[in-house]
């Protein structure tokens, strides 16, 4: 697999990819391996992982610039993102030594409930945040016990197998990080179907995601899923307009459009719909797309040619007219330029599909009713945003959008130490924050008797 610069076009490496056989004998060291990493003490296993993010700290800039390479991200949201994995690592290695069940009174003994590893865990990575979304799967699977295997995506292998091999440097034994890089329908594939492999943890398209579903049932495989979004950043007229419409641009335009939480459906009261159109045309102008390596950049090109003749396929857009656009390098490179489409109603197209690029659809609405029936009008439901200088309104609304990670006055929706995932057919299960590792384990009940 030729490995593309997508801010350039130019190949930078071509990655073997591992073939069915190839997996199949990863499970089997995975396998082997589980055993002895279950029984490393809770205190080993967690200053192990210390070692391990530490490694990653040890090499950020040069995970930055493997990241720069691969992605086209700008240097410093890649840094970022090393650093998203370095804290990721840190957070559940602090949850070996706090993997606590319970003592529940019964009659006659004793009874008590244990976490159980499950085994072999595949985690299967998409493109758009290679590092951080490998992490969110891999660290609590450890931590929790269990061996794990990555397949990264075809387009994005090079960091994952860079992390591969700080795993080794920080101590952790043969076999209990594997990273393979692979195709989706085959390696991938094989790892969902391989019955050795205790569970899944997904994040991609939801068309992928619901074949992974279905064959996961054969063996009852233990199953996450982190799919699409189409997620709404509602404006009531009573906001802080100049706050809302300098951010709305970052809340879907960051990593040029490729994130699931990408806020892509903008909803304004219509009192002040016009005035926030004014007030965003700067705005979106002002974002800064350009060379991945200069500090001041906000946004890179797409992943690849043919994500961006995708992304290309909606502007124009059938019933939708371009309000206005940003700018954007020409020449070679998968650039695109932030976009802001007028849909004529609900039903076009860019108002309802996961364009997964830099374009926002914008719609009025009259009152909490409305925004409620238009944000939920989708079979998606990740995140989404609520601008209101009223307390009541936003809590109720946080209430009534079906989503599971909302944010007020502001845009943030993924901390590693709070819980992350989908509602709706955005997902399965939750990531991070203190619960993930009961997705990681079996809850197994012991009773003993006193006679
Ligand atoms: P994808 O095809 O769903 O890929 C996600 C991961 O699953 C990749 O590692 C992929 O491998 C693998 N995969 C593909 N087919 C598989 C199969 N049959 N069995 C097991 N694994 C399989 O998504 P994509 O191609 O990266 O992007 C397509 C669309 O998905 C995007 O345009 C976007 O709408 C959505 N997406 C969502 C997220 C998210 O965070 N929710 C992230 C990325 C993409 P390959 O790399 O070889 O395909
Ligand atoms: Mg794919």
């Amino acid at each position: 697999m030729d490995v593309i610069n997508p801010a350039t076009g130019e190949v930078v490496e071509d990655v073997p990819m591992a073939s069915a056989p190839d997996v199949d004998a990863a499970v089997e060291r995975a396998s082997a391996a589980f055993p002895a990493w279950r029984a490393v003490s809770p205190g080993d296993r967690a200053r192990l992982l210390r070692a391990f993010a530490q490694e990653i700290d040890d090499h950020l800039e040069e995970l930055a610039a493997l990241e720069v390479v691969n992605t086209g991200h700008p240097i410093g949201q890649a840094r970022w993102e090393a650093g998203n994995l370095r804290d990721v690592l840190h957070y559940y290695a602090g949850a070996p030594e706090r993997l606590t069940g319970a003592q529940i009174p019964v009659p006659g003994g004793l009874d008590v409930t244990f976490h159980e590893p499950l085994g072999v865990v595949g985690v299967i990575v998409p493109w758009n945040y290679p590092m951080p979304i490998m992490g969110w799967g891999m660290a609590p699977a450890l931590a929790a016990g269990n061996t794990v295997i990555v397949k990264p995506a075809e387009l994005t292998p090079l960091t994952a197998r860079r992390v591969g091999e700080l795993a080794l440097a920080a101590g952790l034994p043969e076999g209990v990080l594997q990273i393979v890089p692979g195709l989706g329908p085959e390696a991938g594939q094989r790892l969902v179907t391989h019955p050795k492999v205790r569970k899944i943890v997904f994040t991609g398209s939801t068309r992928v995601g619901k074949g992974i579903m279905a064959a996961c049932a054969t063996d009852v495989k233990r199953l996450t899923l982190e799919l699409g979004g189409k997620s709404s950043n509602i404006i009531f007229a009573d906001a802080d307009l100049e706050k809302a419409a300098a951010t709305a641009p970052y809340s879907v335009f960051e990593n040029a459009g490729q994130d699931c939480c990408a806020r892509s459906r903008l909803l304004v009261q219509r009192p002040v719909y016009d005035r926030f159109l004014e007030l965003l045309e700067p705005a979106v102008l002002g974002v800064r797309v350009g060379d991945p390596y200069d500090e001041k950049t906000e946004v890179g090109p797409l992943i690849s040619a043919a994500h961006r003749d995708r992304v290309a396929s909606y502007v124009p857009s059938p019933g939708a007219t371009v309000a206005y656009q940003g700018s954007a390098p020409e020449g070679p490179g998968f650039w695109f330029r932030p976009t802001v489409l007028i849909p004529s109603s609900s039903e076009a197209a860019c108002w309802n599909e996961e364009i997964f690029g830099p374009v926002v659809s914008v719609l009025p609405f009259d009152d909490e009713a409305d925004a409620v029936r238009l944000a939920n009008d989708t079979s998606y439901g990740l995140s989404g945003s609520i601008w209101t200088r009223d307390l009541g309104r936003a809590l109720r609304m946080s209430r009534a959008i079906e989503a599971g990670n909302l944010s007020v006055n502001s845009h943030s929706s993924v901390r590693y130490w709070t819980p992350f995932g989908g509602f709706k057919q955005s997902g399965l299960g939750r990531e991070l924050g203190p619960d993930a590792l009961q997705s990681f384990t079996e809850t197994k009940n012991v009773f003993i008797s006193t006679d």
